[in-house]
């Protein structure tokens, strides 16, 4: 195989090799493989679809993030930070090097059907727990990640986060301002739809609540908060964007202010099934800080209550791939299962949870993983069993009852003879 040379800003060699995968190509630029940099993969930006000019900008950013020397660049970091610029033989920029993730899919595949269904409802919550503490971590040190989605976000066996496409982040460095300047409408506030991203468009607000959209997906079925059920099928449909706009939610009955015949979509169990500390902090952020943006929680906010949520799970009595919060009175995935008839996204626990590795250290690991806990089974039966057991104790006691009577009555009778 022919690698193709590129140098880094020192003058190192790297042999640029193939994809790392056949998702590895991106709309601005492809992530390789560098055989001979065990550990290391290089990103190559596509001459064909970003401009001179493009490309001269994103030079001196990805330079000012190597300058910079934030701690996001370094080895604990949860973000793919820049450790190299590349050229091309003619000192022409062309990409960057960054830290490869062993076994990382990314987030969007992870809630596609098809992998959805093989992970647990305890990695899920796991990785929706990472998730803020990478986030809380990119804020910490004054960057905004822009560009916020599931496709830019890599989920290792250990259900860790590592943050890719980091390129596009925005920050300022020496009185200059680098924006971002793309955004999926999918994940964006109310504030970002329909806009053209001009300087200054996003904002750790703008990320917060992209974060409470991902966790709601992951806690909810992939179901996107502002996408609902039309319970009068000959009303008018409106668009997943004009009801982020309007900040129109089934989940949040009170911004229903005109009556809409809408509801709950069937494959999304209700919000209640979860601690009423996870449900405000979904409040706080698309009902409260739907047009206050400052009054969306912090990442760091989900941190505990998702770290409390994963210490609290029990698994159905009736399937053992039903993993619920414990406070839930009957399983919400068999619910969704007889309303929705539709496979539901969870698999036996032992299917998933890796054994033979030792974590990478973060703050969820100080304490008890998320990953890892020990959940509850339910002891009771299901409801539909216990009311037969219940009806059948009672006829058994009827009996002995009856019989009782039957053989008093008849000493008496014979006594009385
Ligand atoms: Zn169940």
């Amino acid at each position: 195989m022919y690698l193709l040379p590129y140098y880094g800003k020192s003058g190192q060699i790297y042999y640029v090799g193939s994809l790392v995968s056949k998702e590895a190509k991106g709309g601005e630029g492809s992530v390789h493989c560098l055989p001979q940099n065990p550990g290391l993969v290089a990103k190559i930006y596509r001459c064909d679809v970003l401009s001179a000019n493009d490309i001269k900008q994103r030079a001196r950013k990805v330079e000012s993030m190597l300058t910079k020397n934030s701690p996001l660049a370094s080895s604990d970091s949860f973000c793919a930070w820049p450790q190299d610029a590349l050229y091309d033989s003619d000192g022409v920029f062309c990409g960057y090097i960054m830290r490869s993730v062993e076994q990382g899919v990314k987030l969007s595949r992870k809630l596609s059907d098809k992998l959805r269904i093989q992970s647990t409802q305890e990695e899920l919550i796991a990785i929706a727990c990472n998730l803020a503490i990478a986030v809380e971590q990119v804020h910490s040190h004054s960057y905004v990640i822009g560009d916020f989605k599931p496709d830019n976000l890599l989920v290792d066996s250990h259900a860790f986060i590592t943050i890719i496409d980091v390129d596009s982040f925005q920050f300022e460095f020496k009185d200059e301002f680098f924006p971002c300047k793309a955004g999926t409408p999918e994940w964006l506030p109310p504030e970002l739809q329909e806009t053209s991203f001009a300087c200054h468009s996003f904002s750790a607000e703008t990320d917060r609540w992209a974060l409470a959209v991902i966790i709601f997906k992951l806690l909810m079925n992939d179901t996107h908060p502002f996408t609902h059920r039309m319970t009068n099928p000959l009303a008018e449909r409106s668009s997943q964007s004009e009801n982020v706009i309007c900040g129109l939610s089934s989940h949040f009955p009170e911004t229903n202010r005109a009556g809409l015949a809408i509801g709950e979509p069937l494959t999304c169990p209700p919000l209640s099934t979860l601690p009423p500390e996870v449900c405000n902090l979904f409040r706080q952020t698309f009902v409260d800080g739907h047009i206050a943006d400052l009054r969306r929680p912090a990442a760091v906010e989900w941190i505990t209550p998702l770290q409390q949520l994963s210490q609290r799970l029990i698994v159905c009595s009736v399937d053992v791939k039903h993993i619920y919060w414990e406070q839930v009175t009957s399983c919400p995935w068999c619910a969704v299962k007889r309303a929705s008839r539709v496979p539901l996204t969870i698999e036996p626990p032992t299917s998933t949870a890796p054994k033979n590795k030792a974590p990478r250290q973060n703050p969820i690991q100080q304490g008890t993983s998320p990953y890892f806990n020990d959940i509850q089974y339910r002891n009771t039966q299901p409801k539909d069993a216990s009311i037969e057991t219940f009806l059948t104790a009672v006829g058994i006691g009827l009996a002995i009852v009856g019989a009782f009577v039957l053989i008093f009555l008849l000493l008496v009778v014979l006594l009385g003879v």
